[in-house]
């Protein structure tokens, strides 16, 4: 149950609040404590015992005895030339780094979290996948990435608007924990931050949909599609060979009977792979009966990877034919390309640069 333990220590900022007040009684703290401690950590973001002036001096010797406060390490932040996405490298207890993108848009902040340290899953034009796999993140590791950027902007006045599991990884191999981070997020006595607000993005792991699907009703999914086509999705994504488009769409039908949810479908548009005018038509057939919105995402390129952005015209044909059959479609801006904003990316560099070094 208890995670990211150090020396023996348990991990505090992972609790959610009943967790926290069960753990208290053990260690010989009171339930009110828990309610002090979790206004402290997740509301007013303090990361230190000795600041927790409503507390006992006694009682903070206890905290600091049996638990750890864990930390992100800001290592490194880069800004695009246009000033909308900022890009912060975080450093782990274990030394491994992650990132997470801001996406500014005048005064609305998008989070994009990661979920993992690298990818398992190996889709052939993504930069994690290029990594070597780690391990999941932990609630707190989560939890921390929002706090961090919370707390930058707050120094502004402005505040977080939505959070996307778009950065590394793949969030339904870490159920667990990244829905325990969205509900401390969501808790009244935290952030307060509505499950509306966020969107979890998956390549498509089916026992992850149908959990999802039973227990979840407000978060917002996202599905990477690429293709609707099982040979194009088993070229560029391996999991495809698992569970094929037939298995997702199932999945999805189902998730969208039961929730009644709108569901998002990203398209990367990748030259002469998925974007011409008989993928178009494809795309739509499947879409028929879907209550949906397609998000065009044109390739950010990777070094190192065979696959080109279309021109511009041919992103806009490819847009165009779907808004003609009415399908609720928008093309995003390649944002952010200057500080290679897309998945993984900045990690990457960063690696090569001490490799370089070396
Ligand atoms: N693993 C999850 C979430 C993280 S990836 C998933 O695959 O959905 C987030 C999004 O970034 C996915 O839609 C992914 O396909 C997309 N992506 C990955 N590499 C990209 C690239 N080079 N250019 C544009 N989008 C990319
Ligand atoms: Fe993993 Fe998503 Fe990248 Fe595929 S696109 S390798 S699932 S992070």
């Amino acid at each position: 149950m208890l995670q990211n333990n150090v020396n023996d220590k348990i991990d505090i900022l992972g609790l959610n609040m009943e967790k926290m007040k069960e753990v208290f009684s053990i260690v010989g703290l009171k339930k009110f404590n828990a309610s002090q401690v979790f206004d402290w950590l997740h509301n007013k973001l303090i990361f230190d015992f000795d600041k927790f002036t409503n507390i006992s001096k006694n009682d903070r010797e206890t905290l600091k005895k049996k638990f750890h406060l864990p930390i992100l390490e800001y290592r490194a932040h880069q800004i695009s030339e246009d000033g909308d996405t900022e890009k912060f490298l975080f450093e782990l207890k274990d030394r491994k780094l992650i990132e997470s993108v801001l996406i500014s848009h005048k005064n609305r902040h998008t989070l994009c979290v990661s979920s993992q340290i690298g990818c398992l899953l190996g889709c052939d034009f993504c930069a994690t996948a290029t990594m070597k796999y780690e391990r999941n993140l932990d609630t707190s590791e989560i939890l921390l990435q929002f706090y961090y950027v919370q707390n930058y902007l707050s120094e502004r006045g402005e505040k977080l608007g939505n959070v996307v599991f778009m950065g590394m990884g793949e969030p339904f191999l870490n159920y667990d924990n990244v829905i325990e981070a969205i509900n401390i997020l969501n808790s009244e006595k935290g952030q307060n931050f509505s499950k509306r607000n966020f969107t979890i993005s998956t390549s498509g792991i089916i026992p992850g949909i149908k959990k999802f699907t039973e227990e979840e009703r407000q978060i917002n999914l996202a599905i990477s599609l690429h293709s609707v086509k099982d040979s194009v999705r088993n070229e560029i994504m391996p999991i495809n060979k698992k569970w094929n488009i037939k298995s997702l769409k199932e999945a999805l039908l189902e998730y969208q009977k039961k929730t009644g949810n709108r569901i998002t479908f990203e398209y990367i548009l990748i030259e002469d792979l998925n974007c011409e005018t008989k993928d178009a038509f494809e795309l739509i057939a499947f879409l028929k009966n879907f209550s949906c919105l397609v998000n065009l995402i044109p390739y950010n390129p990777v070094i190192g990877k065979p696959y080109k952005t279309p021109s511009k015209r041919r992103q806009r044909e490819f847009y165009d034919l779907l808004k003609d059959k009415n399908v609720n479609v928008t093309l995003r801006e390649t944002k952010g390309q200057d500080i290679a904003a897309a998945c993984g990316q900045l990690k990457v560099k960063k690696e090569m640069n001490s490799l370089n070094e070396k």
